[in-house]
């Protein structure tokens, strides 16, 4: 946190790591109850250490069905969040912010571009259809890494008893989820969190500070309650001012609670009335200072006598946690995203290259421009037609020769920046959050969705829970240069 009385522009030097960013503004004193998810959002893993377990028992199990898929390795690198499978074809895709495919791979086998245009050149990315798995959370890094690996296994005829690619999906799906649900994994993540939680010590102090601004703070999260007990217990006890314990801190709290099913549903409440989990069944309204398995959205917001815009719930799942809440119950929302410090990280070191690139690609754009209009010219001269032209069609074809090694030589200036720009953040894939220039999907569907999202909840520390987030500007196409130049030539005439 900033000293008292340090400079702006000091504060201004966290901001990347710890700010919250807004699409749409949020005035955080008109927010009377904020409920929070846990898995990678109150409490953040160490994704590759809790990945490649779950990779290691999607794999175990694999082996106990006689698959060939021993020699198999975890690479947390091969995926990241936000791309999509294409469960009809084997293929993971990366798409743009229209659902234009723009990258694809056939299982670990990077599709070239005339491929994959080929392939997909009719396809615009609809993600209710079912053929799309969008890896909504950082869960899925282990399920889509082992499907593509498992996709080359298919094609070389090694695996025999899945029909397809859509069938193989299904089977890596119901694999994890029977490692997430049985208690094995998540016995050693109790028994061991220190090697899977990436704690944050700012976590429950930004959470006590919105408490003591009397607003309500719940957690309402899928995972069950032995384990969101051992995890709350040791991500944010030692944080808190001695003798509170995480039970004090929220006024509701919901485990098991289905989502995104909870915002929808008419689930009844089970309250756990003991240590080890022993459940009641509960009627009539939630109670302050209880913790319940089960219940809804409609049932938090009859207890708390709040709705809609009075809430803002804060999840790290793009589908589950934002999507569900705003489309259906029009809650405010709150994407954690913890990617998004490396990205701003990777931008930032990139930035002088950037402008480079930048320069040389308004070069290049002129110089197609310039290209155009000579073509444009000889075709008048030579279909002798509108012929304005004082030169002759061989000055002319000269001069197009001359510009287009022009173009050629800045292509080769601009090639390898491209190419390094492509490979921020992940060597394969690219940013989180763009498609080559573009926004990528995932950024559209944090956009549509996330009313604001920082990478870590203590971001709301060092904003306080009286801030006024105002949604940015932002840029339309005819912000730039040459909307400005057209102006000023309307201007001079
Ligand atoms: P939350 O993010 O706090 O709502 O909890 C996420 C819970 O869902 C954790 O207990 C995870 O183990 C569990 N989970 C995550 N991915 C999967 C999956 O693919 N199948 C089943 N459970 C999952
Ligand atoms: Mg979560």
């Amino acid at each position: 946190m900033p000293a008292a009385g340090s400079s702006p522009a000091v504060h201004k030097n966290l901001m990347p790591k710890t700010g919250l960013f807004c699409n749409r503004t949020l005035n955080m004193r008109g927010v009377r109850a904020i409920g929070y998810d846990m898995d990678y959002t109150l409490v953040h893993y160490h994704m590759r250490v809790w990945e490649e377990r779950a990779y290691a028992y999607i794999k175990e199990r694999l082996v106990a069905e006689g698959w060939p898929v021993s020699a198999l390795h975890f690479d947390p690198e091969q995926v990241m969040r936000g791309l999509i499978i294409d469960t009809q074809l084997g293929n993971v895709i990366k798409a743009d912010r229209f659902g234009y495919v723009k990258y694809a791979s056939h299982g670990t086998n990077v599709l070239a571009l005339d491929e994959k245009k080929r392939v997909y050149k009719q396809t615009i990315v609809d993600l209710n259809d079912s053929r799309w798995a969008f890896l909504n959370t950082l869960f899925s890094i282990s399920e889509a890494g082992i499907y593509m690996q498992l996709v080359d296994l298919l094609d070389a005829g090694s695996i025999s008893d899945v029909p397809g690619y859509a069938a193989l999906y299904r089977r890596v799906r119901r694999t994890l989820d029977e490692a997430h649900m049985e208690g094995q994994l998540k016995s050693e993540i109790i028994a061991d969190p220190e090697a899977f939680v990436d704690l944050d010590p700012e976590t429950a102090m930004a959470l006590l500070d919105q408490k003591k601004a009397g607003k309500r703070i719940l957690l309402i999260t899928n995972s069950e309650w032995k384990f969101a007990s051992a995890m709350l217990t040791y991500a944010l006890d030692p944080f808190l001012p001695s003798k509170m314990t995480w039970r004090d801190l929220f006024d509701i709290s919901i485990v098991g609670a289905q989502k995104p099913a909870f915002f929808s549903s008419r689930t009844p409440a089970f309250e756990v009335v003991s240590e080890d989990g022993l459940l009641r069944e509960h009627v009539g309204l939630l109670e302050t200072g209880k913790v319940y398995v089960g219940a809804n959205a409609g049932l938090v917001e009859a207890s708390l006598n709040v709705a809609g815009e009075d809430i803002l719930y804060v999840g790290d799942h793009l589908f589950a946690d934002v999507n569900v809440s705003k489309s259906i119950l029009r809650w405010r929302t709150a994407l954690v995203i913890r990617e998004l410090e490396d990205e701003i990280r990777a931008v930032r070191e990139f930035s002088e290259d950037e402008a480079t690139l930048s320069e040389k690609m308004i070069v290049k754009e002129d110089l197609e421009r310039e290209y155009s209009r000579l073509r444009l010219q000889l075709l008048r001269v030579t279909a002798r037609y509108g012929d304005d032209s004082d030169m002759t069609q061989v000055e002319l074809e000269r001069q197009l020769g001359q510009v287009r090694s022009q173009v050629v030589a800045i292509d080769e200036e601009i090639s390898p920046l491209a190419q390094r720009a492509g490979e921020l953040l992940n060597q394969h894939w690219g940013l989180l959050m763009r498609t080559g220039k573009d926004k990528s999907l995932f950024a559209r569907q944090v956009e549509r969705y996330a009313d604001i999202y920082m990478s870590r909840v203590s971001a709301f520390l060092h904003e306080t829970p009286f801030v006024y987030l105002r949604s940015h500007r932002g840029s339309l196409p005819h912000d730039t240069r040459d909307a400005v130049h057209v102006l000023q030539s309307d201007e001079v005439r």
